[in-house]
């Protein structure tokens, strides 16, 4: 990976992050209640501040009188799902379809992950936006892969569907085709492994929580974004090994 891609990655990642903030900040409220487009304290507009207020609000705090809002500090700047993606150059057979829906799913989903972990939801005007434009963005890609994400999609949908039956938030279902299609579109074992990956992530994190008496055996945790960071990650190890392989005949051509 050059420096110039990390340099553009990180760049696009902090614009990126403070363009979702008023949508994040806008959208973290309870189900049933009005959005939050005003400051609680001085009633200045949260929802579509200027650009000025737009940057001085990526510090967490209204631009007006600086009373706390929204997710803390440049974490919509950071969250690792927006980087997780380690910016691959486009591996066969997944083609450019593959990492172009990585880098819309990684941008929708850390809007997502921050209103879920904030108020334990994923809106629909999200979700719904984000699982279609995963599945158009890889439908505009190569085939061959497109019957086996969409036929991921609603493996992994069905799964959540049983879950939610159980107990599960619905918000995650909503949100499983876009995982299940991004992962289908790699393979089966991507599938799998992603899933997988999502409930080992979301295990551990609440086992530390139980440990350190943040959480109870009641409490309920916000899925979400485990369900996104755990597709995320294994894709992006996948990446990072099939880079790996495929680097000593290509970087020494004569050889
Ligand atoms: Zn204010």
């Amino acid at each position: 990976m050059s420096v110039v891609t990390v340099t553009i990655a990180l760049i696009a990642g902090l614009a990126a992050g403070t363009a979702a903030r008023p949508l994040i900040t806008t959208r973290s409220v309870p189900r049933g209640e009005p959005l939050r487009l005003t400051c609680p304290t001085c009633s200045a507009a949260t929802a579509s501040p200027s650009p000025r207020n737009w940057i001085r609000a990526a510090t967490g705090r209204c631009h007006a009188c600086r009373t706390r809002l929204g997710p803390a500090p440049l974490a919509p700047n950071t969250s690792p799902a927006r980087y997780s993606p380690p910016l691959p150059p486009p591996a066969p057979p997944a083609g450019p379809a593959q990492p172009s829906t990585q880098y819309w799913l990684a941008a929708c989903g850390t809007t997502l992950a921050l209103i879920d972990l904030a108020v334990h939801r994923l809106p629909n005007v999200l979700t719904l936006p984000t699982s279609t434009g995963t599945l158009l963005l890889l439908a505009a890609g190569q085939h061959g892969s497109l019957l086996r994400a969409a036929a991921a999609a609603a493996a992994v949908t069905a799964v959540y569907l049983v879950l939610a039956l159980v107990g599960m938030g619905w918000g995650d279902v909503k949100l499983a085709p876009a995982v299940g299609a991004l992962l289908g579109w790699s393979s089966w074992a991507a599938v799998l492994g992603g899933v997988f990956t999502g409930f080992a992530l979301a295990a551990g994190a609440s086992t530390a929580l139980l440990l350190t008496g943040k959480a109870t055996g009641k409490s309920r945790i916000a899925f979400g974004p485990y369900m996104l960071l755990g597709a995320l990650a294994y894709l992006g190890r996948e990446n990072l090994a099939s880079q790996s392989t495929r680097r000593p005949t290509s970087s020494r051509p004569g050889h």
